[in-house]
């Protein structure tokens, strides 16, 4: 990997471009999107100088390996975010497949089907010249972790954050799983953020419910309309457009406190009680 000199701005337009294309300017890796299951995001990255590609989660093993014959790539590993099957269905077939190595959560390994290495806090894992970080991020499940590249300001968040929105608290407590979207949070606001659903639109129908006054929320979910017209996909995103727009992310932001009358509540407590209301909402 080269040494690269400032990053360029990035606006949202170019974000989506580039999203599309999986190519972003100064970054020496390639990123491919599909969309399988219902909403399964199925990401792969590839690096062409090492020739190595990894997959974030294995939601279907068909659909990633016609992806990959497309594009000429050999899967070289899955990284997995946590066990729900929509995220590891695909793990033991690509497997036996290409031969590729299969990391997971160490807080849920004996639910990782094949899994080759349990990862956890702080470890690293490389990738093509540069590392991954894997940060721990409770509360979708319990074992749930985040894969980032630091050097090109990317993260994988798995089921944590959607944009607009974020994974239902399946196993954790509430305020487990608003301590793991404020560290997704307070990422560097450029950073590009790929999720394990495609569930934007569904998430701004209710996001709109809770800041209808939010122009940035308002905006973005005409730009996700637009989007879906084409058939495009509405990830990534980036953590300052989701700091912007996400009410979950929001929870300790003065103006959606009161928004919701929960002017003096800690954020934890509206981040719950916004996750109540999602819950409840048709
Ligand atoms: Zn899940």
């Amino acid at each position: 990997m080269t040494k690269q000199g400032p990053r360029p701005r990035r606006t949202n337009a170019d974000l989506v471009e580039s999203g599309h294309r999986g190519y972003f300017p100064g970054m020496p890796f390639i990123i491919d999107q599909t969309i399988c299951r219902t909403d399964n995001v199925a990401v792969l990255v590839h690096d062409p100088a090492s020739g190595e590609t990894i997959a974030i989660d294995a939601p279907d093993a068909e659909a990633i390996a016609a992806r990959l014959r497309e594009r000429g790539w050999r899967l070289t590993a899955i990284l997995n975010t946590h066990r729900h099957h929509d995220h590891v269905a695909g793990n033991a077939a690509l497997k036996a497949a290409t031969g590729c190595t299969i990391v997971g959560p160490a807080g849920e390994a004996e639910a990782i089907p094949a899994i080759d290495g349990a990862v956890g806090e702080g470890d690293t894992i490389a990738f093509g010249g540069t590392t991954i970080d894997v940060l721990e991020t409770p509360g979708h499940t319990m074992g749930h972790i985040v894969y980032r590249i630091p050097s090109e300001n990317l993260a994988f968040v798995g089921d944590v954050m959607f944009s607009l929105g974020c994974g239902r608290i399946v196993e954790g407590a509430a305020e487990a799983m608003w301590g793991s979207l404020a560290k997704l949070a307070a990422l560097p606001r450029e950073t590009i953020v790929y999720c394990g659903h495609d569930n934007t639109a569904d998430n701004g129908r209710f996001a709109v419910t809770v800041e209808p006054h939010n122009i940035d929320l308002a905006a973005r979910v005409a730009e996700v309309a637009a989007l879906r017209r084409k058939g495009l996909p509405t990830t990534p995103t980036t953590i300052g457009q989701e700091q912007a727009t996400n009410p979950f992310l929001r929870a300790g932001k003065r103006r959606l406190r009161r928004a919701i009358g929960m002017e003096d509540a800690e954020p934890a407590a509206v981040f719950a009680e916004l996750r109540r209301r999602k819950d409840a909402f048709a």
